[in-house]
């Protein structure tokens, strides 16, 4: 197959483009950089079947012809991560809902099939768990911020599905539930690296809220896996599935197993959602996929436990193997990052990580 992915020099981009590699096809991605990184795909670029543009969705030519060059779009280019979807919100609602809609104009003139990648934000603060693809979805008020993400990607859904019922255009939608794995960054607020970079400095781990609430934390390793299925699922097409892992966590488990998978002195510190996020945030106590769907439909199977999990990414944020060397330091909520690359963004950005990032649109030669 000739995949094209959007978002791909991100984390889980990057991973897709990796494991599509390996099963030996052709793979062109397109990144603006906003949140991924080169470095997620510096191993990737000397690859022979392996095609990157450092640009952005809506260099419509571009697009046009990187369509009409492959099989699939992966579309996985979003702004994501709680901390910056609070922050940014126009950035979030632009980002997500019009380049989805370009992309998917563009795809539709060609006919060619879409793998949207939404997430299990859209269920909102749903009580009745595990959620099922057709349940209801619960979001809260518009003047909470948090929610713009959970609805710019609903909308892409019904997009997408839109397009699927109108135009005939072959469309398979993901909902991703916690996906973790190397090279993810605690900068716009992922927990696991975030923790994980606590401990490995001697920093607090800090929890939010009573630390009750549950997520189940998905291996990107399995993620990929399963979109490359699904893609490649005739009966998938209009549908949508929820991929994650049906082990249930505390985050208060979560920070205390990586404190002792990382034999870490951090303590272990507390702060309310408004420290961490500001006045009236909303979180969600319980988030739990119903797999059903995808296990009859791919025989979806994570392959790592939880603890397995926690200790591949303490692992490979030891050795430095994350690209972004993303050692976040974290001060009731604000990040700091180590690296080179990120002194250079908050240089410029003295906002930090979050604060709105240049668009590049220079397309690098191939
Ligand atoms: N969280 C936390 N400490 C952090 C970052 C996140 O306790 O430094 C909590 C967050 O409030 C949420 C959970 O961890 O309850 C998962 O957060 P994340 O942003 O990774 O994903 P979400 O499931 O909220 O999209």
């Amino acid at each position: 197959m000739q995949a094209l992915i959007t978002g791909g020099a991100g984390f889980i981009g990057s991973h897709l483009a990796e494991r599509l590699l390996g099963l030996g096809h052709q793979v062109t991605i397109i990144d603006d950089l906003s949140t991924g990184s080169v470095a997620n795909i510096a191993a990737l670029k000397d690859h022979p079947r392996f095609d990157y543009h450092l640009d952005t969705v809506f260099n419509h030519h571009l697009m046009a012809e990187l369509v009409d060059g492959c099989d699939v779009v992966f579309h996985l280019a979003a702004a994501v991560g709680v901390r910056l979807v609070v922050e940014s919100p126009v950035r979030t609602l632009d980002t997500n809902i019009r380049a989805t809609e370009v992309l998917l104009q563009i795809a539709a003139k060609k006919k060619k099939k879409v793998l949207i990648t939404s997430t299990s934000e859209v269920y909102g603060k749903a009580t009745k768990v595990p959620f099922h693809e057709d349940d209801n979805l619960v979001l809260g008020p518009t003047v909470q911020g948090r929610w713009s993400y959970a609805c710019s990607k609903a909308v892409d859904e019904f997009l997408a599905l839109g397009y699927h019922r109108e135009k005939g255009l072959p469309v398979v939608i993901a909902r991703l539930f916690n996906t973790v794995g190397p090279r993810q960054t605690g900068a716009y607020g992922m927990v696991l690296p975030r923790f994980v970079s606590q401990a490995l400095l001697s920093e607090p781990i800090t929890v939010y809220g009573t630390g009750e609430q549950t997520r189940c934390f998905s291996w990107v390793g399995d993620v990929v896996n399963a979109l490359i299925q699904l893609a490649e699922t005739p009966i998938a097409v209009g549908r949508v599935f929820n991929v994650g892992s049906g082990e249930e966590t505390t985050i208060n488990a979560l920070a205390e197993l990586v404190k002792q998978r990382t034999g870490s002195d951090s303590a272990i510190r507390h702060l309310s959602y408004e420290e961490a996020y500001g006045m009236g945030f909303e979180d969600m106590m319980r988030r739990v996929p119903d797999l059903t769907r995808i296990q009859e439909t791919i025989g979806y199977k994570p392959t790592k436990t939880f603890p397995e999990i926690v200790d591949a990414v303490i692992e490979s944020m030891r050795a430095g193997e994350d690209g972004n060397k993303q050692l976040v330091r974290t001060v009731a909520g604000a990040n700091v990052q180590r690296t080179k690359e990120s002194a250079q963004i908050l240089a410029v950005h003295p906002g930090g990580p979050c604060a709105p990032l240049p668009i590049v649109k220079e397309t690098e030669p191939r």
